[in-house]
């Protein structure tokens, strides 16, 4: 097993748009995670088709209403995405960011401590949950995010001052 992991994730607009970028990534920063791709980007709703359905199947779990309100969200300005890695980098990146509803995202968590909204709000109003972040859910969904949004020269390969300590090999 490769307990070397890489992860995407993207800054939706609520959070570009808020200006607190950079006081997240720092927080993923400090932990030791490794960047090895940043962009901003506005992409398509094709992009974003491929992302939120044909990797994250989100209308069969959520529902097409969901679907269709998240992808007017997100289209609402540019996205900053970053490809990040670590040791377990991607179960450890959805802790830290929380669950999906920031009305029960615990305090401490990027989307507890940043956003606040529920499920009722969001379908009585239809719209979608600003939730700051998206974070890959697992290694498959992580390989294929990333390759849909970074080429391969996109992704840098160097040594952090943090590797001395997480990564020593056997
Ligand atoms: P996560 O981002 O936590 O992995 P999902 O992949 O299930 O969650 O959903 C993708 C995104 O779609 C969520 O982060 C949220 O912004 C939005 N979303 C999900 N479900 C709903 C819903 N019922 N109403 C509005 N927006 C939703």
């Amino acid at each position: 097993m490769d307990t070397i992991e890489r992860s995407l994730i993207v800054f939706k607009p609520d959070a570009v748009q808020r200006g607190i970028v950079g006081e997240i990534l720092s927080r993923f920063e400090k932990t030791g995670l490794k960047i090895v791709g940043a962009k901003m980007l506005q992409p398509s709703y094709d992009h974003y088709f491929h992302h939120y359905e044909k990797i994250g199947k989100m209308i069969s779990r959520r529902g097409q209403k969901a679907f269709d309100v998240t992808l007017s969200m997100m289209n609402e300005g540019p996205v900053i995405a970053f490809v990040l890695e670590g040791v377990e980098a991607i179960a450890l990146i959805r802790k830290m960011v929380g669950v999906t509803e920031p009305k029960s995202a615990l305090p401490g968590t990027i989307r507890g401590d940043y956003s606040h909204m529920s499920f009722g709000h969001a379908d009585l109003n239809e719209v979608g949950i600003p939730n700051i972040l998206h974070a890959s859910g697992d290694k498959e969904e992580a390989a294929q995010e990333i390759a849909h949004w970074f080429s391969e020269t996109e992704l840098f390969t160097y040594t952090t001052a943090h590797e001395k300590f997480t990564q020593t090999k056997k």
